[in-house]
């Protein structure tokens, strides 16, 4: 019989606590058998990785991103030891290594490095002894031997990329939810269970702020075509296959409804109207290593307009410093900074061929006296940035008015 290779990641509350460590380690050793290797994925327990952040944030408002990866790397590798030992409780023989242990190698940018190469060898060898693998997720090492960091939801991507390296036949990844849903099932009860989703549309949902999936690991898996199974830690149930191409696609215009409050608008206003200052105002922002996503500027009176954009929260600190300099430099006036803001999107592959989503989008917000602040759109998805406490409303609504409990 061929030898079968799995990669199976457990996220944060598949593990809180003991029991569900024994739940994981019970499922670890009911797929384990002499003809298939098992690499396991894990993220921290709970909500380890807020806990630690909120640590630091006690001790400084700006803390070294060198340190903070020191200090949420850990998290995992408690994880990953506490699972070994159930696993090897139950009868199995396991390990645990930590993101460095197996060779990930990361470029420099501490709390959200890239994976620049996986070197399999330990885990391949471990393999040879029938170990199963279990790995810190979220983690990796830089060239100056630091440990870096993988962006938060990095354990999705640690899965991803190990199922490369490792050249699997399956990457399962579990989580606390049956699958993919057409919106987050903890807020719209009548959110259905998606079979497949295509990679587009998952990357399209994970970075307008779907938290099930982390988008650089659909990136990942959409680069080197590995599809992802996306289930339940508790359930035997079958969940979403996120795959290259989706057989249904043609019909549907709409797949789901995502929301992100975790963003910030920044308006520089009396911005003088000439060439090139977008250019300096954005380059400076994005030298400081900070994604800048939504931008809006009204159209100039007086020679003068306001330019407004969004950012992760996690940025806002660095984005307002750099935004205060480049400001004085060109002569703008006030920089303000809302925190209360929301981006309600809508994504589905079938946008590219049907027309009048944006539309019906609007129509059903201003129905639901739901003002937009700025909108943005790409081939295959439509956002709107509103108030932050009618974010749940508008989910709702749109949910409703898409009729996408039957889609
Ligand atoms: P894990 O700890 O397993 O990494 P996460 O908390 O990162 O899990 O992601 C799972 C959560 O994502 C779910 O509990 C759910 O509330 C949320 N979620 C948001 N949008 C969706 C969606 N469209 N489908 C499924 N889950 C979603
Ligand atoms: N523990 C990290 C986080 O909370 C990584 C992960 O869960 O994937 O973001
Ligand atoms: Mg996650």
């Amino acid at each position: 019989m061929n030898r079968k290779t799995v990669v199976m990641k457990f996220g944060g509350s598949s593990v809180a606590n003991i029991d569900r460590i024994k739940n994981v380690a019970n499922r670890v050793v009911a797929y384990k058998d002499k003809n298939t290797d098992i690499a396991v994925v894990v993220s921290a327990l709970g909500d380890t990785t807020d806990e630690l952040e909120a640590l630091a944030l006690q001790l400084s408002k700006n803390p070294a991103e060198r340190e903070m990866d020191m200090l949420l790397s850990t998290g995992e590798q408690i994880s990953c030891a506490l699972l070994a030992i159930a696993v090897k409780e139950l009868g199995v023989d396991a390990v645990s290594y930590t993101g460095r242990q197996v060779g990930i190698k990361t470029d420099k940018s501490h709390t959200k490095a890239r994976i620049i190469t996986i070197d399999g060898k330990r885990i391949q060898k471990a393999f040879k002894h029938n170990k199963v693998v279990i790995v810190a997720g979220y983690q990796g090492v830089n060239s100056e031997d630091d440990i870096t960091t993988l962006g938060r939801g990095g354990s999705d991507l640690t899965a991803v990329a190990l199922a490369k390296a490792l050249n699997a036949d399956v990457c399962e990844i579990y989580t606390d939810v049956d699958g993919i849903y057409t919106t987050d099932p903890r807020l719209v009860k009548e959110a259905r269970k998606l079979k497949t989703i295509t990679f587009d549309e998952m990357l399209e949902m994970a970075s307008l702020g779907a938290q099930v999936m982390q988008a650089r690991s659909i990136e990942v898996a959409k680069r080197f075509n590995i599809p992802l199974h996306v289930r339940s830690s508790f359930s035997k149930e079958k969940g979403t296959m996120i795959v290259k191409d989706n057989e249904k696609l043609e019909e549907i215009a709409v797949r789901g409804i995502t929301c992100n409050k975790s963003e910030a608008k920044i308006t520089i206003c009396s911005v003088p109207d000439k060439p090139g200052i977008a250019a300096i105002i954005f380059g400076e922002v994005s030298k400081q290593g900070i994604n800048v996503d939504t931008i809006v500027q009204n159209v100039p009176h007086d020679k003068l307009s306001d330019i407004s954009f969004t950012v992760p929260k996690s940025d806002l600190t660095k984005a307002i410093k750099a935004t205060q300099i480049i400001g004085k430099k060109i002569g703008a006036g006030e920089i303000l900074e809302e925190k209360n803001i929301a981006r309600v999107s809508m994504v589905g592959s079938g946008m590219r061929s049907h027309s009048g989503i944006a539309a019906k989008m609007f129509k059903t917000l201003a129905d639901n006296h739901i003002n937009i602040e700025m909108i943005t759109t790409s081939e295959i998805s439509v956002s709107c940035i509103i108030q932050q406490d009618l974010a749940d409303k508008a989910v709702k609504a749109l949910h409703k008015a898409f009729k996408m409990e039957k889609i």
